[in-house]
């Protein structure tokens, strides 16, 4: 059995969550074993070590957990892009319909200087909606996309063609 089949049969998948009709794809039991957590990072290590990258910025809220532990790995900054009102300096905003309704995504306007490279990362694209406002608020602040990268891509929802103006990448697809 392969590395990645065995890594996908760590998430689980809870229908009607957190409504009906919705497919939820839990990662819980994944980042909650060391081997397949540490099995993650190495992927995105792989991909992002010899890249040049200044920040990583972290959707919120499990984007933080791999954005974290990859920051830490190559010594490079994090910036949080939080839900509004969370944020407690001066912020750009960003609004976006999800899965799930109207959100907004802010994020601090010191928060990358220009030029930066940054990588995004998240865990799961579904529509793609949060992406897109992850990414408008990065170049807003003058910064320039080096990737999206996610732990899974929901395929059915098309989030890579809603942002094909950027280069996406995941580790795991579903289905
Ligand atoms: P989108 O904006 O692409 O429709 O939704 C992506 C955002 O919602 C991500 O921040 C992600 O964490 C969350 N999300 C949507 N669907 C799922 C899911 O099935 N599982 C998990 N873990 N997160 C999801």
């Amino acid at each position: 059995q392969s590395t990645l089949s065995r890594l996908k049969e760590k998430v689980r998948t809870i229908p009607d969550f957190p409504e009906k009709g919705v497919l939820y794809r839990d990662i819980t039991p994944l980042i909650g074993d060391g081997q397949f957590f540490r099995l993650v990072m190495t992927i995105f290590l792989e991909r992002y070590q010899r890249r040049k990258i200044d920040k990583i910025a972290a959707i919120d809220a499990r984007g933080f957990i791999f954005a974290g532990a990859l920051a830490h790995i190559l010594g490079i900054g994090l910036i949080p892009i939080r839900k509004k009102g969370k944020l407690p300096f001066q912020t750009f905003e960003s609004e976006y319909a999800s899965e799930y309704g109207v959100n907004t995504l802010t994020i601090h306007r010191d928060a990358v200087e220009r030029g930066e490279q940054v990588l995004i990362l998240d865990d799961v694209l579904a529509t793609g909606g949060t992406a897109e406002a992850a990414a408008k608020l990065v170049e807003r602040c003058g910064g320039t996309l080096v990737e999206l990268g996610f732990l899974i891509e929901l395929r059915e929802l098309k989030g890579k063609e809603r942002l094909r103006r950027y280069p996406i990448y995941s580790i795991l697809q579903f289905p």
